[in-house]
């Protein structure tokens, strides 16, 4: 081996471990999603390390002569700088400490995993949540007693200025056995085993992590066949071009709050995840004037309907709760504890309920208006 070629292979050996670690930084930075500034920061933190332990590395002992013969049969000794497995680990292992304590090292492991968890799901402290709600039906009323329409429905068809004639959370009147009535406002049951979502055929409606089920409009291709399977009949149909404020139409859209509708496609509760990622309850349970509504966290066993917090399991079995359409197996998140409005002074007599309104639909300039 002549004098040019054996300068090489050293400097390519006395590369390669700091190549590793610029590798890795990189790596470990990309997976984690890190861009910019900061992402250049911890590269170069990483590449720092890197260097520093490299350059302990030669004042060790950890370069080797190995004795090889030439062509003559003369010796030729070569320095070889070597890295062991260890010590690469420990390179790898030293850039990750800077990097792991932004959330790397999971992000990371979830990618070799071949799990990419979306980022609107993850908490801030990679928890996932399993979203429930408590319809407690002893509060509920219909709004009778503020002598308005359903509030839940109002706030939460103003808050996704949703299209006439939808009404993602509609409040039936249930005829009681014996005599009278009973409120019942029934959204998307976001079931756990949910039939709209086992029949869509290009996967526009899907389940979520913590346990919701999502429809991405911009996929959606306008079948129906999700609302023929939902046995809750919890999905509206944009049938015309959406009558909607003027302000929808300049909104970017979103999955979460499917905003703005758009013509041919199949819209439904959402369950607010962007709501109370942000902190707030869902447009619904904030309107309500009784707080009849909770929220919650069936894995953290917690829920609220603003007022207060209740244990979910303790709350449900306490009172009876049940869920609709047990029988069919879809496992709902919506749960419901029976009564008639009794908890807020109305008596099962007294029957009817407003009409729900759509503020802007006689104004929104082009839109259709259609019935179910
Ligand atoms: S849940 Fe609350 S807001 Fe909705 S109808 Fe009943 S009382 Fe009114
Ligand atoms: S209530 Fe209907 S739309 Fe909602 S998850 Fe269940 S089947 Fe699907
Ligand atoms: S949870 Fe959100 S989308 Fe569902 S009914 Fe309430 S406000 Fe509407």
């Amino acid at each position: 081996m002549n004098r040019s070629s054996r300068s090489l292979s050293e400097t390519i050996r006395a590369v390669g471990p700091l190549w590793l670690a610029v590798m890795s930084s990189a790596l470990l930075a990309a997976a984690a999603g890190i861009r910019g500034l900061p992402g250049l920061l911890l590269i170069t933190i990483g590449v720092g390390t890197a260097v520093a332990v490299f350059a302990r590395l030669r004042n060790r002992q950890t370069s080797q002569t190995v004795v090889a013969h030439d062509a003559t049969g003369g010796n030729l000794q070569v320095l070889l700088r070597m890295i062991d497995r260890r010590t690469a680990i420990r390179m790898f292992g030293m850039s990750a400490l800077f990097i792991g304590p932004m959330g790397g090292v999971p992000r990371a492991l979830e990618l070799l995993a071949g799990q990419q968890v979306p980022e609107e799901t993850q908490s801030p402290f990679s928890r996932i949540r399993q979203w429930a709600m408590i319809i407690d039906l002893r509060y509920c009323d219909g709004c009778q007693s503020v002598g308005s329409p359903p509030r839940c429905t109002a706030a939460c068809v103003e808050g996704h200025l949703l299209p006439e004639p939808m009404q993602w959370i509609e409040v039936f009147e249930d005829e009681l056995e014996g005599e009278g009535t009973r409120f019942i406002p029934i959204p998307c049951q976001h079931c756990q085993n949910p039939p709209c979502v086992n029949v869509c055929p290009v996967g526009a409606t899907f389940s979520t992590p913590e346990g919701l089920v999502l429809i991405d409009q911009e996929r959606c291709i306008g079948c129906r066949i999700c609302m023929a399977a939902c046995p809750y009949d919890r999905r509206f149909f944009n049938w015309g071009e959406p009558p909607v404020p003027p302000e929808a139409h300049l909104a970017k859209y979103n999955l979460e709050a499917q905003v703005p509708a758009l013509k041919g496609t199949v819209m439904k509760c959402d369950f607010c995840p962007d709501m109370v990622r942000a902190g707030t309850l869902p447009y619904c349970i904030q309107a309500c004037p009784n707080q009849a509504i909770y929220y919650g966290d069936l894995e953290e066993d917690i829920a609220t309907n603003g007022r207060q917090l209740v244990s979910m399991a303790a709350f449900s079995a306490e009172h009876n709760a049940f869920i609709l359409k047990e029988e069919l197996g879809t496992q709902p998140r919506v749960f419901y504890i029976p009564g008639h409005g009794e908890a807020v002074g109305r008596v099962p007599s007294r029957t009817g309920r407003l009409p729900t309104v759509w503020p802007w639909t006689r104004t929104a300039p082009g839109g259709d208006v259609w019935s179910r």
